[in-house]
């Protein structure tokens, strides 16, 4: 079965393409982390390289260390409670731990209930497995929140399992904990699963609060928890990420893990282990940098005279263009060449959002207040 990759993200697709060819662009658009992993953990790599750890494959689930230090953690952070033994398959980056999960769930017409604007890797995975992704829209004016009501609304006899991605890519929105408890009693009350990718869990900013579904009583053995190493510890090129799912799921991961990649990169997964198990004052570092950064960004916003749902988490905001009286893509094309700032159109979570952009905080502090500065420039805002 051919899948074509979604025709939403042409545009943004586009826009990279007219930036790779020019000079001098400040990116907002990925959300790949500037700060460089920390030290710690990049000579816990060394080390097991030196050491000849690092020749062989391991487990299809992952080393049994690694697997150990997810457990704990779990633990420690998120109050789940995890078998490193049964429960816990190590990834090639969260990227493929859904796509795995994805594939070893679905039945054909099965529905996942994704919250829109998303984070469109689901879809195709979804659409890949034969399945079908029933969209929630999200408002600007509630946060992009999720309203339990219009979960319930969607829930048909194929629904198989409910999708929270919280903090939130695109919309940087933190669900709150009252609403998730009422989707649990929901999932509870109709028997779904949920799928909770949490991987932007540290970054939460003003107070907010984290909170993991697994957690919550009655939630663990519906709960599928999908998390990473590559925007806590800044390791997007490190390619790691977990699956923390009941047994039967995880033997049918580990399973297709083996014949996919045999196992999660071996230096990675050492690293992983020093990540987990080392200091995390570099996270709280990492999260001041994105706080004073996201500050910035939102007064650029105002001056522009953009609004948006109120950035919670994550490393984004997602902001509305409607009074630029520009579609979004033709904003962003039109701050990529008069500016030199490339910004991603709503269009690439989702074909509902013509008129937001999707800009991410993850430059240098003085590199962003440049890009913030041209934005105002093009705009008129200056
Ligand atoms: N889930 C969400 C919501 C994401 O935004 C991303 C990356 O942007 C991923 C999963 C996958 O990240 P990685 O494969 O780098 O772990």
């Amino acid at each position: 079965m051919v899948v074509a990759t979604p025709a939403f993200l042409d545009e943004r697709d586009h826009l990279m393409s007219i930036a790779s060819g020019l000079d001098g662009v400040i990116s907002l658009g990925l959300g790949d982390p500037d700060h460089a992993t920390p030290v710690h953990i990049v000579a816990a790599a060394q080390e097991a390289l030196r050491d000849g750890r690092c020749d062989g494959y391991t487990d299809p689930a992952g080393l049994p260390e690694l697997r150990r230090a997810i457990a704990a953690k779990l633990l420690r952070d998120n109050g789940i409670e995890a078998d490193p033994e049964t429960e816990i398959t190590v990834t090639t980056g969260g990227q493929e731990g859904l796509y795995l999960l994805i594939q070893c769930l679905l039945d054909p017409g099965d529905e996942i209930l994704v919250q829109d604007p998303r984070y469109s890797s689901y879809d195709e995975a979804i659409k890949r497995a034969g399945g079908v992704p029933i969209l929630l829209p999200g408002r600007e004016e509630d946060g992009f929140d999720l309203d339990p009501a219009l979960v319930e609304s969607k829930i048909t006899p194929r629904t198989k399992a409910i999708l929270l991605i919280t903090p939130g890519n695109p919309t940087a929105a933190v669900l709150a904990p009252e609403r998730l408890r009422a989707i649990a009693a929901l999932a509870i009350r109709h028997d779904l699963l949920v799928i909770a990718d949490e991987i932007y869990e540290k970054y939460v900013y003003d107070g907010a609060q984290h909170l993991s579904l697994a957690s919550l009583p009655g939630m663990r053995g519906r709960t599928i928890t999908l998390n990473g190493f590559s925007k806590t510890y800044a390791m997007t090129g490190w390619r790691l990420g977990y699956v923390v799912a009941p047994p039967a799921l995880t033997r049918a991961i580990r399973g297709l893990k083996g014949m996919v990649s045999v196992c999660a990169p071996v230096p990675s997964q050492w690293a992983g282990v020093a990540a987990m198990a080392g200091p995390q004052d570099c996270v709280d570092f990492f999260r001041r940098s994105y706080d004073e950064r996201r500050r910035a960004l939102m007064a650029a916003l105002d001056d522009c005279g953009f609004t948006y749902g109120y950035p919670s988490g994550a490393f984004y905001i997602f902001a509305n263009t409607t009074t630029t009286g520009l579609p979004a893509f033709e904003l962003s094309r039109r701050l990529l060449l008069e500016g030199k700032v490339l910004v991603f159109p709503g269009t690439a979570f989702g074909e509902n959002w013509k008129h937001y952009l999707r800009f991410s905080l993850l430059q240098p502090t003085p590199v962003l207040l440049e890009a913030l500065d041209r934005l105002r420039r093009v705009l008129g805002a200056a």
